[in-house]
C-alpha cells in the first residue's frame, strides 16, 4: 500500500425530507445566493418551490442561472461567473444532477479568478480561491456532491476537460433518495454505469496488498449491480434509490483510491467522444469500458480474475486465468446490456471519421492511464473496437 492523505470536508445530509434543513445549512455563508439548475426537472418535481421557500426563511436574495446543459458548457459557466461578479454573490447553490453541480463548481472558482476559467482545465492556472458552494443532488451518478472535481465542455472547440481543487468541495450536500424517484430509466442507467465506471477506474491497479480497498470497491460494485436493477424495476423503491445514491457518492468521494494508483484512462477517452458528439457520459462509458478491459487485462490478469470471481461470481473451475478474466469482462458487458445501456458507438449514430482526432486529444498531455499506459494507438484501437 502507498502512503496517502484523505481529506473530505463535505457535510452529507442524507434522507427523506432533508431539504427542510437547506435554509439553516446556507445561512452561515451569506444571503446573496446564485441558484444554479438545469433544464426544468426541478420545476416539474416541485423541488424548485421547496428550495425557494427555504431560501426565503433566511431572507436570501436569490439570483438564478437555469438551463445548465447535460455536459455543461463553458459559455453557460461564464454567464454564471458574470452574475456572481455583478451581484456580489456570496454562495452558489446547485440543485440538480452532476452537470449542474459541476457547472456550479466552475462558476464558484471562475468568479474569483481574473482570467478565463478554462485555464484551470488546461493546467494554465491553479484554483487559488472559490466561492463556497452547496448542493441538493437529484441524480445518483457522478459523486460530484462529495468531491472537488468538475467537468466542463468548450462546445465551440469541441473539448471536454476537468478541473479540480480542494476549494470546490461542496460545504454540504443534501441527498434525499425521494428526489431521485423521477429520474427517467435512461438516466438511471447512465448513472449506474458511471458509478460502476468510477469504481473500475480505482479498482484496476497494480498496487499490491490492498485487501480493504479491494473489498470497499467490490462492495460498492455489488451494491450498485443489485440496487440498480431494483431501481430500474421500480423507480419509487426507496431503499434501492437510497443505496444507489450512497454508492454513487462513495464511488468517488476519495475513499476508494487511498494508498493506490488509479487509472482514469476510460473517462479520458469518453470525454473525447462526448466533447464531439454530446452523448450522455454514462452511455459512452458503457460502450468503451468493456473494450478498455479487453485491451488491458493481460497487464495484470490476476486483478481481473479477482474481479470476475468476486463481483460476477464466475466459477473458476477448469478455466485458465485468461478465460476467467474474459468471462468477467463479458459479464460486465452483459449487465450493461441487460439494464439497457448501449454497446456500440454505432447505436448512437457515431461512425469512425473522428477516431484520429479523439485519440490525439485524449493523449494531448501525454499517455493516459496507469494499469496500462495508453498512447494514441492504444486509444484508437479501443475506440475502433467500440464502433
Ligand atoms: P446530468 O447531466 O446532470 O443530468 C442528466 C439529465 O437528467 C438532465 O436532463 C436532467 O434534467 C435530468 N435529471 C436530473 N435529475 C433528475 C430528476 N430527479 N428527475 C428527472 N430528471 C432529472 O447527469 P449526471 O450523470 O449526473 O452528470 C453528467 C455530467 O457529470 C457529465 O458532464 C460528466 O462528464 C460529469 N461527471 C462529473 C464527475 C465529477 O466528479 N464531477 C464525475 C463523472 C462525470 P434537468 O436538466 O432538467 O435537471
Ligand atoms: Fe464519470
Amino acid at each position: 500500500m502507498n502512503a496517502f492523505e484523505l481529506y473530505n470536508p463535505t457535510k452529507l445530509v442524507f434522507g427523506a425530507g432533508k431539504v427542510q434543513q437547506l435554509g439553516q445549512l446556507v445561512k452561515p455563508y451569506g444571503t446573496r445566493i446564485l441558484l444554479v439548475y438545469g433544464g426544468g426537472s426541478i420545476k416539474r418535481s416541485g423541488l424548485y418551490d421547496e428550495v425557494m421557500a427555504q431560501l426565503q426563511t433566511i431572507g436570501a436574495t436569490v439570483h438564478e442561472l437555469s438551463g445548465i446543459e447535460p455536459n455543461p458548457r463553458l459559455s453557460t459557466v461564464n454567464k454564471g461567473i458574470a452574475i456572481c461578479r455583478e451581484a456580489k454573490i456570496e454562495f452558489v447553490l446547485a440543485v440538480g444532477g452532476g452537470s449542474v453541480l459541476d457547472a456550479a463548481k466552475a462558476i464558484a472558482a471562475g468568479a474569483l479568478y481574473e482570467g478565463d476559467v478554462w485555464d484551470f482545465t488546461v493546467q494554465k492556472a491553479v484554483i487559488q480561491a472559490a466561492l463556497p458552494i452547496g448542493t441538493v443532488l437529484t441524480l445518483a451518478a457522478t459523486g460530484s456532491e462529495m468531491n472537488g472535481n468538475a467537468v466542463i465542455s468548450d462546445w465551440d472547440n469541441k473539448l471536454k476537460r476537468g478541473l479540480g481543487s480542494k476549494l470546490v468541495y461542496p460545504k454540504f450536500s443534501i441527498l434525499d433518495p425521494k428526489l431521485t424517484f423521477t429520474v427517467p430509466q435512461d438516466q438511471t442507467v447512465n448513472g449506474i454505469v458511471d458509478i460502476m465506471s468510477h469504481v473500475f477506474e480505482q479498482y484496476f491497479t497494480h498496487t499490491q496488498d490492498i485487501p480493504l480497498q479491494s473489498r470497499f470497491a467490490e462492495s460498492v460494485l455489488l451494491t450498485v449491480i443489485d440496487n440498480g436493477e431494483k431501481a430500474l424495476a421500480n423507480g419509487s423503491d426507496y431503499e434501492a434509490r437510497a443505496n444507489l445514491l450512497l454508492a454513487g457518492t462513495y464511488a468517488l468521494n476519495g475513499t476508494l483510491p487511498i494508498g493506490i494508483v488509479s487509472d482514469w484512462a476510460t473517462h479520458g477517452i469518453e470525454h473525447e467522444v462526448s466533447a464531439i458528439y454530446d452523448i450522455a457520459h454514462g452511455a459512452g462509458l458503457a460502450i468503451i469500458f468493456p473494450n478498455w478491459m479487453k485491451h488491458v487485462y493481460k497487464e495484470g490478469v490476476e486483478r481481473f480474475v479477482q474481479f470476475a470471481t468476486r463481483v460476477w461470481g464466475i466459477d473458476p473451475t477448469g478455466k485458465t486465468d485468461d478465460e476467467i478474466a474474459l468471462a468477467g469482462i463479458e459479464a460486465t458487458r452483459a449487465y450493461f446490456t441487460r439494464i439497457g445501456a448501449p454497446a456500440t458507438l454505432g447505436e448512437l449514430g457515431i461512425g469512425g471519421d473522428q477516431l484520429d482526432r479523439m485519440a490525439e486529444e485524449a493523449v494531448r498531455f501525454g499517455p493516459i492511464g496507469s494499469f496500462k499506459k495508453l498512447n494514441k494507438d492504444d486509444v484508437k484501437a479501443i475506440l475502433q473496437s467500440s464502433l
